[in-house]
């Protein structure tokens, strides 16, 4: 008999919503329009595109033309801080972040460090919360962008972002936030924020793959990191993806409706989760923010075990979590961001991403409290680490 699937891994990716699926369909079908072309079915498809980005501009609380569709996080990232690093930089070359982003992020930095951009990793704190003092600290005349993420992906934690923003009123630089693991359960006005520009990724949010937008404050300068044609007016060139714009727009539509009832049912079992969990094995933190994060993040660190073997262990009985990041769990290495917030080297190896969705029940949370405390103690008897694990005080 096959088991039925237990997905906690709503961090790395989700289902696409049937609303948003069924919505999507006929931009592969009848509606395979070009939206730059003029019949009649490319303006069908011209004004699908339309209609996405004003629903996305009334979420976002920004004008539509602010919104700039893309293939995703990663794009949306790189087009951010490189568009405007290269263009403002003959006002300084400075550009800072923080130490605990997603790759998208880090990366894009390092690369230009390469053109010899200048550059800062802010340090966190024990729960990953940026330091604003060494913000200010680092600040100087030749900064020219801030990109900080609205909140982390591999433990949730909530980043300052407001802060951020008054800190820097009325100086020239430009404040970017990932947001792509806040879309659809944080509230992500772009002026409550105070952000100039902010990513979004649709498979974040129970949209497709392959699929976000960049939004960019009027005014701001930068250039587009893709040359091509004129779409998405000279800034991001290629033929848009109608479909996945359509299914993204309705999905964020979506989560923003129904976003106290989502985040109540994520929190919830979540909640249990982390109880369930931290009282039932010894050894074992809580990662992250206790309370400023994301609703349906539950992270741990197991003393003793590796991340690696907990997930194997987990699949057998049908159940999806994540060991660091999704784009990170293919390599050994210990995860960049539990080593910022100070968490050991070792104990970062046993770490465990549970994230729950609007899928998940009560009966499955308990199912994985239910065999957790097995697979731990299985793998802690094998393990050479676990030799002095019974002496040492639990947390
Ligand atoms: N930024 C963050 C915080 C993420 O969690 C991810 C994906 O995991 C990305 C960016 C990349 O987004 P995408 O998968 O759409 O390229």
């Amino acid at each position: 008999m096959q088991q039925t699937l237990i997905y906690l891994d709503h961090a790395a990716t989700t289902p696409v919503h049937p609303k948003a699926l069924e919505a999507m369909l006929p931009y592969f079908s009848e509606n395979y329009g070009n939206p730059s072309s003029i019949y009649s079915i490319a303006r069908e498809a011209r004004r699908a595109l339309d209609n996405s980005r004003q629903t996305v501009a009334e979420i976002l609380g920004c004008q539509p033309n602010e919104v700039i569709f893309t293939s995703g996080g990663t794009e949306s990232d790189n087009l951010a801080i490189k568009g405007v690093a290269f263009a403002n930089q003959n006002r300084g070359k400075h550009i800072i972040t923080s130490a605990i982003e997603h790759h998208a992020v880090l990366h894009t930095f390092q690369y230009l460090e390469r053109f010899g951009f200048r550059t800062t990793y802010l340090p966190v704190d024990r729960y990953g919360v940026v330091d604003l003092q060494a913000l200010e600290q680092a600040l100087d005349d030749e900064t020219i962008l801030i990109s900080v993420m609205l909140a982390n992906n591999e433990v949730g934690t909530i980043q300052p972002i407001r802060e951020i923003a008054e800190m820097i009123r009325g100086r020239k630089i430009y404040l970017h936030t990932d947001a792509v693991q806040a879309g659809g359960s944080l509230d992500i006005n772009v002026d409550k924020l105070g952000v100039d520009m902010l990513s979004l990724s649709a498979h974040k949010f129970y949209g497709p793959k392959g699929v976000g937008l960049l939004y960019v404050r009027r005014g701001t300068i930068y250039w587009p990191q893709q040359q091509g044609g004129g779409q998405e007016r000279n800034r991001r060139a290629g033929t848009e993806n109608v479909a996945g714009i359509v299914g993204m727009a309705t999905a964020l539509r979506l989560a923003y409706e129904n976003l106290e009832s989502n985040n109540q049912h994520a929190r919830e079992l979540r909640d249990r989760l982390v109880q369930g969990i931290t009282s039932s094995i010894d050894h074992c933190i809580l990662t992250g923010h206790p309370e400023r994060r994301l609703p349906n993040n539950a992270s741990f660190c197991f003393e003793f075990v590796e991340g690696e073997s907990i997930l194997l262990n987990l699949d057998m009985l049908g159940i999806c979590g994540s060991s660091g990041s999704a784009c990170t769990s293919a390599s050994l290495e210990p995860s960049h961001v539990l080593k910022a917030m100070g968490v050991p080297v070792e104990t970062a190896h046993g770490s465990l991403r549970l994230t729950t969705g609007t899928s998940n029940t009560r009966e499955q949370i308990e199912r994985v409290i239910e065999v957790l405390p097995g697979i731990i103690k299985k793998l802690r008897a094998m393990s050479p680490l676990a030799s002095g694990a019974s002496e040492l005080p639990s947390h």
